[in-house]
């Protein structure tokens, strides 16, 4: 067995482990491989172990990285998006996850209108700012959302957070939850919270979307880049 592929199993492992513990099943979290600065050989790898939803930072090389595999499983955005390169990913993307304004919000909805889709998109609350005069309260988030899914190239799925580098992240997931339950049901799916050093703590505060990269691939050489 590949050690990407004994990597999946575990971390499938742990979060069945963490979902039974909190009374749910290893069906109900969906696992997003993070796979920023990987290779596209490991991504054909881990698809060909079961994985099949993939998340990219940065736009060219989530492009680059289609163009070679195409629909070797769904494609999230998950990093930081400008406005002026929606258009790239707007033809193929299965969600898009970091959206933090409505502005971005258009723009995808008029992208994706043009491509002849709808995307799925997440809010991305920013509750990493203990003041909340420079992060997004829990109400902006839920108004941002709210006014998001009037548009008609997008549906919004969920909300998407990601607690300070290095902070104790469950004070951050118990806001992140708040907020993901305030949206209505039927637009309420996906709490997508959890990485490598926290996800079983996130299911354990309610997340059904985790985003693992370091431990299913490595560790990251960002000067291979
Ligand atoms: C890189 C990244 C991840 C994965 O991080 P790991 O610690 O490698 O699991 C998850 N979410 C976001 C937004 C990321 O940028």
């Amino acid at each position: 067995m590949s050690l990407i592929s004994s990597n999946l199993e575990e971390v499938n492992a742990r979060i069945a482990a963490a979902a039974e513990s909190v009374g749910r099943t290893r069906e109900d979290i969906t696992l997003v491989a993070v796979t920023k600065t990987k290779p596209c050989s490991d991504i054909k790898e881990a698809a060909a172990a079961g994985a099949a939803e993939f998340g990219e930072n940065y736009v060219q090389e989530l492009v680059s990285k289609y163009d070679e595999l195409g629909a070797v499983g769904n494609w999230h955005m998950i990093g930081h998006l400008q406005r002026n390169k929606v258009k790239y990913i707007a033809p193929f993307v299965s969600m898009i996850q970091s959206v933090d304004s409505a502005a971005l919000a258009e723009e995808i909805s008029r992208r994706a209108l043009a491509a002849g889709r709808r995307i799925d998109i997440l809010i991305e609350a920013k509750v990493s700012e203990e003041d909340t005069k420079t992060g997004m309260n829990p109400d902006e988030a839920r108004d941002l959302a709210l006014a998001a899914n009037d548009l008609p190239g997008v549906a919004v799925r969920g909300i998407m957070g990601i607690p300070p580098f290095g902070a104790d992240p469950r004070p951050y997931f118990e806001r992140l939850k708040k907020i993901y339950d305030s949206l209505p049901k039927e637009m309420g799916k996906y709490l997508s919270m959890g990485m490598t050093s926290d996800y079983e703590t996130a299911i354990a505060f309610g997340s059904n979307m985790v985003r693992v990269g370091t431990a299913i691939f490595g560790a990251r050489d960002y000067g291979k880049q």
